[in-house]
């Protein structure tokens, strides 16, 4: 590991009991971070963040009211001067499929969270199925809360799952802290978490109507042409990624998102569209949330939301070789065309927030046969570079990099003190290299199976340290001892 000290920046402060590996103090007083270049969601300035004892934010500071601070004379405080690299709100990634317990030899909590700290993620957002059991009843809340309890590097919030008939469950997993339940149109590819049928979707709206927290959905609806056989009319050649993109062609998402339009307008609860990879579906999403603005729901963005993933925005159909399964996911990477026009809804802010979608599996359920191989692309390590890689070619600023991979994905999920450098939240901070590029290798994976489509790929930006409420958690691809993070979740209904 590099030691602290081995910085292009200056360190005006030390750490107490901050240390690589072993050391167990962690005392930590007030706090002072700076940088030439603190950026928000909205602006970017030369000062800094003042953290109490405590783990949050107390201010945010320019330079002059700093350079005052420091006049002034506090000698508790500990100051750490990041220079040139950039100081942000610490990421969000608010899709992320751990799969502990039941399927951890996927992804574990543990293998997940160190992923995430060196990412530059300090909140993940699990979402409800793949592990066994899934998140579908406050019981099975309670055993995966359990399985993650003191196994969590970053901070750790859930997901429940909407399947049919648990709506009962809804209002104690509501109690509990889920940020919101998911459900799916089209078959999820695991058999413990049904989807819902065009029945089911009412009472799930009816169950929610009014509700604080997210209805999401994985918008795509069954179609004749999917198949895991290459026995029909679409299918030539199962290890071409164009027999994949066939089977699930941009209609099932535009159907789905159709269907789901008359229940936004029947019922008032925010419904979040998870993974849009087809273009085609943020009109019909915008048309919905009009009728809905024009009738004065005041929720954010009239509670109709987007997100897309980095994949969509890094890959197209026509790089993809055949047999490399790693790129295979559902709703697909679709081709060159459709990438352009999400970095068009990135552009004119018509996305609010991008995510992993961090979906691993086991290398033998890959395979080179794209119609039988699993469908996820791991990479919640690797979100910030990812975004950053193709924003910055595209010369975007960081402030939009925060925009949709801090404050969005806290918006949605309601972590009220999460995403964003203010006074009050906590002080999960990352110091971000902007200039720095790095090769995506097995080596310098820290989640469980080391697939990747980005295997050799040169990324842009470079996450330095992550700080968690306060807190040195990772540093230049080393993670500290802890687990530090926390489960937002509350305990009086967890642990009691
Ligand atoms: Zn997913």
């Amino acid at each position: 590991m590099r030691p602290l000290y081995n910085l292009p920046t200056l360190l005006l402060g030390l750490f107490v009991g901050v240390s690589c590996r072993g050391i167990t103090t962690r005392e930590v007083g007030r706090q002072l971070f700076l940088s030439r270049r603190v950026v928000t969601e909205a602006a970017e300035f030369d000062g800094g963040v003042l953290v109490g004892s405590n783990g949050v934010i107390e201010s945010v500071l320019t330079r002059e009211s700093i350079d005052a601070l420091l006049r002034n004379g506090d000698s508790s405080l500990q100051v750490f001067d990041g220079g040139n690299l950039a100081l942000m709100a610490g990421a969000v990634d608010s899709h992320v499929h751990v799969n502990e317990p039941g399927r951890t030899s996927w992804e574990g909590f543990v293998t997940a969270t160190r992923a995430a700290a060196v990412g530059g993620f300090t909140t993940i957002v699990d979402m409800p199925l793949n592990s066994i059991p899934p998140t579908t009843t406050l019981e099975n809340l309670k055993i995966k809360a359990a399985a993650a309890k003191e196994e969590v590097f970053v901070d750790v919030a859930f997901w429940g799952g909407a399947v049919p008939g648990n709506e009962k469950e809804y209002p104690r997993m509501i109690e509990a802290g889920v940020v919101g339940f998911k459900g799916y149109l089209i078959d999820s590819g695991v058999p413990e978490f049904p989807h819902l049928e065009v029945e089911d979707i009412g009472p799930v709206f009816s169950a929610l109507d009014g509700a604080a927290v997210v209805l999401a959905f994985h918008a795509e609806l069954n179609d004749s042409r999917i198949t895991t056989d290459c026995d029909n009319e679409y299918c030539t050649d199962p290890y071409l990624y164009n027999t994949y993109l066939a089977t699930r062609p941009e209609a099932l998402e535009l159907d789905a998102v159709s269907l789901l339009v008359e229940y936004i307008e029947a019922y008032d609860v925010h419904v979040h569209i998870v993974h849009v990879s087809a273009e085609g579906v943020i009109p019909i999403l915008e048309e919905a949330r009009q009728k809905r603005l024009m009738k004065g729901n005041s929720r954010w963005r009239g509670g109709v939301t987007a997100e897309t993933c980095h994949h969509y925005l890094t890959l197209s159909s026509e790089q993809i070789p055949p047999g490399h399964t790693e790129y295979k996911c559902s709703p697909p990477i679709r081709n060159i065309t459709n990438k352009e026009k999400l970095w068009q809804y990135i552009e004119e802010r018509r996305f609010d927030l991008i995510t992993s979608d961090h979906s691993p599996s086991v290398a033998s359920l890959k395979g080179p046969n794209f119609l039988t191989a699993w469908g996820g692309v791991s990479s919640v390590q690797f979100g910030v570079s990812l975004f950053w890689t193709e924003a910055k070619a595209r010369g975007y600023s960081l402030s939009t990099l925060s925009h949709f991979l801090s404050a969005g994905p806290a918006k949605l999920t309601g972590l009220q003190r999460k995403g964003f450098l203010r006074p009050g939240y906590d002080a999960d901070l990352i110091y971000f290299d902007p200039d720095a590029s790095f090769v995506v290798t097995p080596e310098i994976i820290m989640y469980k199976n080391k697939i990747s489509p980005y295997m050799n790929r040169v990324l842009q930006g470079q996450v330095v340290y992550t700080f968690l409420r306060g807190q040195l958690v990772a540093s230049s691809g080393e993670v500290f001892e802890g687990p530090l993070g926390e489960l937002l979740l509350s305990p009086a209904v967890l642990f009691n």
